[in-house]
């Protein structure tokens, strides 16, 4: 079985000789366990601030063993009655092709016509982050007008979505003229923004918000999160989700300039991580079922085939190789 390490930790953008593909053999099963073959995996941008030797909400990946991210299996051996071959199950044992488990670290998958990968995406954790975001931290009510940047991402398209079901103007940022195109086209978001074509990025984000913003979904940071301020309207909530801007700078990120907005027009800005708000999970995944049962929401899936362009679909999330879910297919 082939697995993926970290063999150093990467200073700035990471290359693909901070990784290593390690063949290994499979040990026997003992009593109460199962091997589990990985159909498919996660990349995400947090992977890369637990490449960094740091005290953080999530323990560090050690050097020269595998690394982990959530994935989509199946059993395919069992000395475990409650989970016989053939059952399909996500953990968050990804980057490598096989694993054994006792069962402990393993969710059986339901049965529903989705695709199993969704649970990577649209009805897993960038799904539920969507929704925690939205609805626990930034508390969306209908009418608000959202702005949502990284917004063809598996988070950002899920933000775009959900805010339009529930009644909102929905603006978002990308980073080409094709997302746009996808947004605007297919997911019916009211105006985006290229933040990469731009030569204002402010003055644009104002004219896709012309009613200014009460919802900045924050996936970026920097000049994105400085020209929100200046554009939030009175009593605007800010839920910042992510950074992506700031996980490969090698020097501290200056400060917005512009904080004091907070202040000015009572705002509110909160962060949060998708793993607190677990309990909502069952809501969320049952709302989600239906909207996506009644053909309301939709998702992309960017795939790299193989074990061995994990790192390549890693690294790829940084330079917006990506709309929507960002995954890799093991053969
Ligand atoms: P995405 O699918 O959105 O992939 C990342 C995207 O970010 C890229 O496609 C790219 O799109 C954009 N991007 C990359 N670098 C930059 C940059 N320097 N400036 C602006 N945009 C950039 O990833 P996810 O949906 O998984 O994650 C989105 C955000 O949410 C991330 O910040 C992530 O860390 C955060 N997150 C937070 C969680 C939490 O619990 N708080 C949980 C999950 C995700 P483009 O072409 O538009 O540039």
């Amino acid at each position: 079985s082939c697995e993926i390490h970290l063999t150093r930790r990467p200073e700035g953008l990471p290359n693909k000789e901070c990784f290593k593909l390690v063949t290994r053999t499979v040990a026997e099963l003992k009593e109460g366990e199962v091997l589990v073959k990985n159909h498919w995996m996660s990349v995400d941008p947090y992977m890369r601030g637990r490449m960094i030797d740091q005290k953080s909400y999530v323990e560090p990946f050690a050097l020269d063993t595998p690394l982990e991210g959530g994935a989509i299996g199946e059993v395919v051996e069992s000395l475990n009655p409650s989970l016989p071959e053939g059952t399909r199950v996500s953990s968050m044992n990804g980057w490598r092709e096989y694993f054994i488990s006792n069962g402990k670290d393993l969710q059986s998958l339901p049965d529903t016509s989705v695709e199993d990968q969704a649970f990577l995406g649209i009805l897993g954790m960038p799904g539920m982050t969507a929704w925690a975001g939205l609805m626990q931290i930034a508390k969306l009510k209908e009418g608000d007008h959202v702005f949502v940047s990284a917004a063809s991402g598996a988070v950002g398209s899920t933000v775009c979505q959900i805010a339009k079901l529930k009644g909102c103007y929905v603006a978002g940022s990308v980073g080409s003229d094709e997302k746009a195109r996808y947004l605007m086209g297919e997911l019916n978001v009211d105006s985006v923004v290229n933040y990469k074509t731009t030569s204002d990025l402010q003055s644009d984000i104002a004219k896709a918000c012309p009613e200014g913003i009460d919802v900045y979904f924050e996936n970026v940071g920097g000049k994105h999160l400085e020209a929100a301020l200046n554009l939030m309207n009175e009593h605007g909530r800010i839920a910042v989700c992510g950074m992506i801007d700031q996980y490969n700078t090698t020097n501290p990120t200056p400060g917005p300039s512009n904080l004091s907005q907070l202040i000015i027009k009572k705002l509110k800005m909160q962060g949060f991580i998708v793993s607190d708000h677990w309990e909502h999970y069952p809501a969320f995944v049952q709302q989600m079922s239906q909207w996506i049962q009644e053909g309301k929401v939709s998702w992309k899936e960017t795939v790299f085939e193989g074990l061995e362009q994990a790192p390549e679909a890693f690294l790829g999330l940084f330079s917006g190789v990506n709309t929507g879910k960002m995954l890799v297919k093991l053969s």
